[in-house]
């Protein structure tokens, strides 16, 4: 029998068992084996970090931008070369189907090629003449050490939209991954370090909330990039501001997908089907709700129905496979818990997703589960479940579908089905979402723009990505000067 892993923080540009630390153990949400040990580390292990960020922050500040990004050049051929390895890796440890890891991997890859871009991010602004012989200029700077705190359904791409921009501005960078899925994350410090990073400018500490709640409080700490879940989420951005720090903090999210009578209906299903069961709904732009306009309702749902039957469920690394496991056996009890929620409150089951569930020996599996005439007062409707179930709601007109997808307190992610360009304009302007999607599934945006969610979805002023990111993590300096 292999032995199971114990991990270590990554400190100081080498491997560091945990303080005093206890483990969690790690299982392959397809199998329930165990793949590895996780520390939870304590604030001891995070001031070792914070300390060697300290230590390498001042040649890494002064090191010229150019030769920044030649690293992350470097990182970006490793990451192209392992690019196989990295993908089976978030399968394991997550259990998205090997093709989504593959996508992610990209996702992750083209965020390192965003921040390699850094001598021009990093450009300043100036006017020779405010005055007679007098000029100004606007001129960047890091921030100094700065922290991320990420989530367990993107292992590989929600770091890389906080480090390799931070690192490129000359911060120091100390991760918290999710204690769920840590193995990732071990791998991008390794290939971080052969692409020649200097000690001490990435770090990771493994833990859960007394890392969060140490980054919260350490003075050093600048500035704090948070994924995860609205309550957390608030709790960083709140904590953290009153700390004085500068906070970035991404969270929930409820997203409706609008399909209008005109629709191409075959494109529209094949998209909500892929946004709202791809990654077991695991996705903070997954399709959770999809409002059918009029009569398109009928074969729009029959058609959902028809296609969520034929969906391949198991492990991820099985080829065909489209629908792996949730990440835990808790997630997968709190899934049911919903499904049978909206029963009581009267929606009507079309698929019932826990069937799977019977024809599973072991993982954490449930089935696509399509709800129909879901209303607003429902809890089905109202809650972020993270899960593959997917919530209809009907109604008459394009405004009441608005309107009802504006009642969401998230905002993150809106899509609308159809050919009607005026349609289209009415849903841009009105929709309460930052990123929206039209006759297209998943709307995440690249790299080079910002991941811009509002309203419960996003605590703080600059989002992750773009410009955004390069304001996050430096700071102005303007100068005047006669001479
Ligand atoms: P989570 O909130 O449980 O965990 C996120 C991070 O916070 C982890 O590193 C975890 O260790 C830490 N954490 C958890 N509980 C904590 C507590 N009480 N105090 C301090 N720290 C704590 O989130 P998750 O389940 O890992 O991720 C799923 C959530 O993330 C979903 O809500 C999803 O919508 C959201 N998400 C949002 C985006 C976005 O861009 N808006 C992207 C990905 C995921």
């Amino acid at each position: 029998m292999a032995t199971i892993p114990n991990l270590q923080n990554y400190i100081g540009g080498r491997w560091v068992p945990p303080v005093n630390s206890t483990y969690e153990d790690v299982p392959n949400p397809a199998t329930g084996e165990v793949i590895a040990r996780v520390p939870l580390s304590s604030k001891e292990d995070l001031q070792a970090a914070v300390a060697a960020a300290r230590s390498s922050f001042e040649a890494w500040r002064d090191t010229p931008v150019p030769k920044r990004a030649r690293i992350l050049f470097a990182y970006q051929q490793l990451l192209v070369s392992h690019w196989e390895e990295l993908a089976r890796l978030i399968t394991q440890e997550n259990g998205k189907s090997y093709t989504e890891a593959y996508g992610e991997v990209q996702r992750g890859i083209e965020c390192v090629e965003f921040a390699a871009g850094a001598p021009t991010l990093m450009m300043g602004s100036q006017l020779p003449d405010i005055a007679t012989g007098i000029e100004s200029g606007m001129y960047r700077y890091p921030l100094g050490i700065v922290a991320g705190i990420t989530p367990f359904n993107f292992p590989m791409m929600v770091p890389c939209w906080m480090f390799p921009l931070a690192i490129a501005c000359g911060n120091a960078f100390i991760l918290k991954p999710s204690e769920r899925t840590p193995l990732l994350a071990n791998r991008l410090a390794e290939l971080l370090t052969e692409a020649g990073l200097p000690a001490g400018v990435f770090s990771i500490v493994h833990g859960a909330r007394e890392i969060v709640n140490g980054m919260i409080e350490h003075p050093d700490i600048q500035a704090i990039s948070f994924v995860g879940s609205q309550p957390v989420a608030e709790h960083v951005y709140r904590s953290a501001a009153a700390e004085g720090k500068r906070v970035q903090a991404l969270a929930g999210a409820k997203n409706h997908s609008i399909v209008l009578p005109d629709a191409d209906l075959d494109l529209a299903v094949s998209n909500i089907i892929n946004a709202a069961f791809g990654s077991a709904g695991e996705r903070c732009m997954a399709c959770a709700v999809v409002v059918a306009v009029g009569a398109i309702a009928e074969p729009l749902i029959q058609k959902l129905k028809e296609a969520s039957e034929r969906i391949k469920i198991g492990n991820g690394l099985e080829p065909d496979v489209f629908l792996g496991p949730v990440i835990r056996s808790s997630h997968k009890e709190r899934t049911l818990n919903y499904i049978e929620a909206g029963v009581q409150e009267g929606a009507s089951l079309v698929v019932d997703g826990r069937c799977a569930v019977q024809t599973q020996e072991s993982g954490y599996f449930v089935g696509p589960t399509i709800f129909d005439r879901v209303q607003t007062d429902m809890k089905i409707w109202q809650e972020e479940i993270f899960a593959p179930v997917l919530s209809v709601v009907r109604a008459d007109t394009l405004e009441e579908a608005i309107h009802i997808a504006n009642r969401s307190e998230f905002a993150n992610g809106a899509c609308l089905y159809t050919d009607s360009a005026k349609a289209i304009r009415q849903f841009r302007d009105r929709i309460d979402a930052g990123m929206l999607g039209v006759n297209v599934g998943v709307p995440a945006p690249m790299a080079f723009f910002p991941f811009s969610g509002y309203k419960k979805s996003f605590y703080g002023d600059l989002h992750a990505n773009g410009r955004d990111g390069v304001e996050f993590y430096t700071r102005k300096k303007m100068m005047t000067a006669r001479y």
